[in-house]
């Protein structure tokens, strides 16, 4: 006899029939068993079919199940009559949730064939699709303990249910038009409007109308993608001028929009149906304004002045019969106010939308859509939320039980235990009351979830973070941790990595040990400890936070430092040239910063691009677009001096203004400038190695975004025989922060107990 133990996504994924199939394949007695700590299967039966069903387990796994943990014991036979599936069993130990999973393709035929009992119904679901983490209360994952227990299943469901050769075989949350959750339509007051919901969401739309449209982990505010007036009017709402929109484009028709590889088409297929940022298929000029859209069918006004535009397909019943060849690019954008979280209920939405379309099963956990860059060579997971969430990622050593709080943009958190560690959704973008509520919500369920009770809490070194007041209000043993220590840590971890490295981090900003504010660091360590070796000079940032909203400020900052001309700047006031002057004479309310993200502010800025922003690295942004598919590894760097462990980037600045003053092409500028940047860091990097020997190179910060940067990086490195490490599966912005905290609270724990 057999005893298997296997761990992993192995629960809500179809795995237990999938089991149950192959055991009477092989004419082999036993069971198979949900538990809290994974599934165990008891296997009866000759040598080779036993050896067979062990190899068919591994090669033939549903799509959607991940073993992490895979356990055979040989023992003495027992007797049994039969294979069965038994029930759960409640045990200790921890078990994973499945991520939300797209519907599969199977329940997409059904879905569209009219004689089946699911023809167009919107929660149509299998064992191999469907929601999971959103729907679930406790674990282990059985129906009584989602958010489907409100529904009884009706005989023809509870069939389909109780067969052990169905596929839809303990699917919880299957259902039928008879049995299930509904759609319904609303108007703005919440007002039901009887007729088909689908019909009417399709008719609003069209006619230029904003919806709000409940879905998997939240509510997406929808409106047509083409219609110029219908996008302007939802940035008028939702209060946002320019930060690009996320459009849902129909299979067919995705071609029209962005150039696409076959690959990036699976991804985008796959049962995580992420949002991918790919390149525009069209001709568009960047800087054009107005409202003509050129060869594109989507409105200039989407993703204004950009080369890319993020895109995914439907991945939830009701969005196909939306999203298709009638209405094939739909806006859809994360249901929420400004500051808040994704919102799973409409009323807090009404000030934004029209019309609802809503459903009555219930969403008990939040999550927003992945967001995924593709590089050169690999594809950068830059949010990583519904589809992925709450899987857990494998770090390099045993952690204590942790918490560490993130960080305050991109807010996240992270819990572990052991090697395993549990990373929240994205939960917001600032400590609002409302984003703070969410997390303190999340954090309790994954707690109970995944039974760690934290006894060591790690957080940032800032202290008007709401996340680090967080911290320090439950008196546990705390670790403050540096931001851009962090910022490696979490990209070693995520490589495995568990020794000294040579850590590069280029960020906006993060608050440093001598109380300045770092950025664009070089640092040798490892997680317990680094130091800081070379770093951008110390530039003035007036005002600090206000002045990232007005990059201009930051050029004419940077300028006066250097003792340059300011003459030719545009977009700044003889008032504020007025201010910053006062700022600079009285070192009043004037920060240090030695930071990467706001050098690209500032020579933006100093090209005129953007003097004032509307969102996170717009400025920075456009700098890197305007030398989109641009060979920039052959063009000629501007100068820069690195003495003791500065890099002094002002004989850069000074030979940009000159560029400027000349009328060299901005494009030219930004080529030789991010050329400057990649040299300066091989350079530093080169310099680390003859110090220290190392060989490893991480590369993490909110800057290694810039995708001419990154692969620049990657390229020359290579080339000089470094071995890099890069952000894939964590990303390189401050949602990562969290995973670093973790890392460095425990070798710091470790360190002072020695
Ligand atoms: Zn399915
Ligand atoms: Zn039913």
């Amino acid at each position: 006899m057999y005893k298997i133990k296997i761990n992993g996504i192995v629960q809500g994924v179809g795995f237990r029939p999938f089991i149950y199939k192959l055991a009477i394949e092989q004419n082999l007695k036993g069971f198979v068993l949900n538990s809290t700590s994974g599934v165990k299967i008891e296997a009866v039966g000759d040598k080779s079919s036993l050896d067979k069903f062990i190899k068919r387990i591994k090669k033939e796994l549903p799509a959607a199940a991940d073993i992490k943990e895979f356990k055979v014991d040989e023992l003495p036979d027992k007797l049994y009559d039969n294979f069965k599936i038994k029930r759960s069993a409640i045990s200790d130990g921890s078990t994973l949730i499945s991520p939300d999973l797209a519907v599969c393709e199977k329940c997409q035929q059904e879905f569209n064939d009219p004689k089946d009992q699911r023809f167009k119904y919107a929660f149509i679901n299998c064992t191999n699709c469907g929601p999971r983490y959103s729907i679930i209360e406790h674990t282990p994952y059985d129906r009584p303990v989602t958010s489907m227990k409100e529904f009884e299943m009706c005989d023809y469901c509870k069939k389909e249910y109780s067969d052990p050769l169905n596929r839809r075989f303990h699917a919880q949350p299957v259902a039928c038009p008879d049995c299930g959750p509904h759609l319904k339509f609303l108007d703005k007051d919440l007002s039901l409007i009887s007729g088909d919901p689908i019909a009417h969401t399709i008719k609003a739309i069209k006619e230029g109308k904003i919806v709000g449209i409940k879905g998997i982990g939240g509510f997406h505010i929808a409106c047509d993608a083409t219609n110029f007036e219908a996008v302007k009017h939802l940035r008028k709402r939702k209060n946002r001028p320019d930060k690009p929109f996320a459009v849902m484009a129909c299979e067919d028709k995705i071609h029209e929009i962005v150039k696409v590889t076959k690959n990036q088409k699976a991804l985008l297929k796959s049962p995580k149906a992420p949002i991918l940022i790919l390149p525009r298929n069209d001709s568009i000029d960047l800087y054009k304004t107005d409202n003509s859209s050129g060869d594109s069918p989507i409105a200039p006004n989407v993703a204004p002045q950009n080369p890319n535009l993020g895109v995914f397909l439907p991945y939830a019943p009701h969005h196909f019969q939306i999203v298709n060849s009638k209405l094939p690019f739909v806006i859809m954008t994360s249901g929420n106010n400004q500051n808040e979280p994704i919102a799973t209920e409409p009323e807090i939405l009404q000030d934004l939308c029209d019309y609802f379309l809503e459903h009555n099963r219930a969403i008990l956990n939040r999550s927003d859509d992945s967001i995924i860059l593709p590089t050169q060579k690999h594809n950068i997971l830059i949010r990583r939320s519904r589809g992925f969430v709450p899987s857990p990622c494998n770090l390099p050593f045993k952690t204590k039980s942790t918490l560490g709080c993130g960080a305050e943009l991109k807010l996240t958190f992270s819990l572990s235990n052991k090697t395993k560690l549990f990373l929240s959704p994205y939960i917001g973008n600032t400590g609002s009351k409302e984003t703070m509520d969410f997390y303190q919500e999340t954090f309790t369920k994954y707690k109970k979830w995944f039974k760690i009770e934290p006894e060591l809490i790690a957080c940032d070194l800032q202290p008007d973070f709401m996340s680090t007041k967080f911290a320090e209000s439950l008196n546990l043993p705390l670790v403050k941790v540096q931001h851009h220590h962090a910022h490696v840590s979490a990209i070693m971890a995520e490589h495995q990595i568990d020794e000294k490295v040579i850590g590069v981090a280029y960020d906006g900003t993060g608050l440093g040990t001598d109380n300045t504010i770092w950025g664009g660091e070089i640092f040798i360590g490892d997680h317990g400890k680094f130091d800081r070796i070379f770093h951008l000079n110390y530039m003035p940032l007036p005002g600090g936070d206000a002045a990232i909203k007005h990059p201009i400020r930051i050029a004419y900052a940077y300028l006066k430092k250097s003792g340059l001309s300011t003459e030719y700047l545009k977009g700044i006031s003889k008032f504020e040239k007025r201010i910053i002057d006062k700022q600079i004479q009285n070192n009043f309310n004037i920060f240090q910063t030695s930071s990467m993200g706001r050098l690209f502010d500032c020579v933006s800025a100093m090209l005129g691009l953007f003097p004032t922003i509307t969102f996170e690295a717009q400025s920075a942004m456009a700098l890197e677009y305007l030398c989109e598919n641009e060979q920039v590894l052959d063009c000629e760097p501007y100068s820069y001096d690195i003495t003791n462990e500065i890099i002094d980037i002002q004989p850069c600045i000074k030979e940009i203004t000159s560029d400027v003053q000349r009328g060299v092409e901005s494009k030219t500028i930004s080529k030789k400038f991010h050329k400057t940047i990649i040299d300066l860091t091989v350079n530093s990097v080169e310099k680390a190695r003859k110090r220290s020997g190392l060989k490893k190179v991480v590369l993490s910060g909110g800057v290694m975004q810039n995708r001419i940067l990154l692969n620049g990086l990657i390229k020359k490195l290579s080339r000089n025989n470094f071995t890099v490490y890069a952000p894939e599966n964590l990303s390189p912005n401050d949602s990562s922060i969290s995973v670093g905290q973790v890392m460095i609270a425990n070798r710091k724990i470790e360190q002072k107990r020695d």
